[in-house]
């Protein structure tokens, strides 16, 4: 069987199998091994490889996770678009527990994270949108029975493993927040230095700390709601590889036109 595959989905909190009758693919990259072996199998004629963020037995916490493995890899596959699901906080009431997002910005607030690949010479990629329009478009419009996703939102993306303060959750709110996570970035970052095409689906488990009234998020609470949403998440995301572009026109591919990079890409 070819192990190669075109497009890869990071499974995130209570997502950690995706693909059936699928090929584990060991690969080890300059920045160690990924957090898991990679399963690939075709889905509707597209090749796509899954990816458990924190591996399959939750190994890893958001700030351990080995984020530029997991994308090498996934280059090294041949993985040219990733549609990442996570799990999130909503940071405004009308972004209850069940609510898928499709976000269009990030923001990051996350500390000592290596984040980039580029550690020698003057190399900066734009970011300024840092998902991918494509696949945004195809997420919104994978529609399932119950499935509606919010168009657009900025994630804040937090060190953790703690959850936010009442105070902290109020002004990532008033700074334009949607959602809080813990593992956004560098994810997107590392993608876009590698010209990946990547887009999130954020599931939202809870309403964080600063919703008034409510008692505050638990990881009970988290990873219970993210259980009783893999089956809607699940299809979406199958929905989603198949609809993906076969040629991308997108700006991802071409982000790194005209830089030189001080490696040789996979
Ligand atoms: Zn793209």
């Amino acid at each position: 069987m070819n192990a190669a595959a075109e497009i890869g989905v990071i499974g995130g909190s209570g997502l950690y199998a995706l693909l059936e009758d699928a090929e584990e693919v060991e690969v080890s990259t300059p920045y160690g091994s990924p957090s898991d072996p990679i399963t690939v199998a075709d889905v509707g004629g597209r090749r796509v490889a899954f990816l458990p963020r924190h591996g399959r037995d939750h190994r890893y916490p958001p700030h351990k996770i080995p984020y530029r493995a997991n994308l090498w890899a996934l280059r090294a596959l041949g993985v040219r678009q990733i549609l990442a699901p996570c799990a999130v906080g909503g940071l405004r009431p009308e972004l209850g527990p069940g609510t898928f997002v499709v976000p269009d910005q990030l923001i990051d607030r996350t500390s000592g994270r290596a984040q980039t690949f580029y550690d020698e010479g003057a190399v900066h990629v734009s970011f300024a949108d840092p998902y991918c329009p494509n696949g945004r478009a195809v997420l919104l419009k994978a529609r399932q029975a119950d499935v509606e996703p919010v168009d657009g939102g900025a994630m804040v993306v937090i060190e953790g493993p703690r959850f936010s303060t009442r105070a902290e959750s109020r002004w990532f709110t008033s700074i334009g927040g949607s959602v809080v996570n813990m593992t956004g970035h560098p994810e997107a970052v590392l993608a876009r230095e590698l010209a990946l095409c990547y887009t999130a689906i954020a599931l939202v488990t809870d309403l964080d700390a600063g919703v008034e009234g409510d008692h505050g998020v638990t990881q009970e609470e988290v990873f219970r709601v993210f259980g009783e949403n893999t089956v809607r998440l699940r299809s979406v995301l199958l929905a989603a590889v198949t609809q993906l572009p076969t040629v991308r026109d997108c700006p991802c591919a071409t982000a790194l036109d005209g830089i030189k990079l001080p490696f040789d890409l996979p």
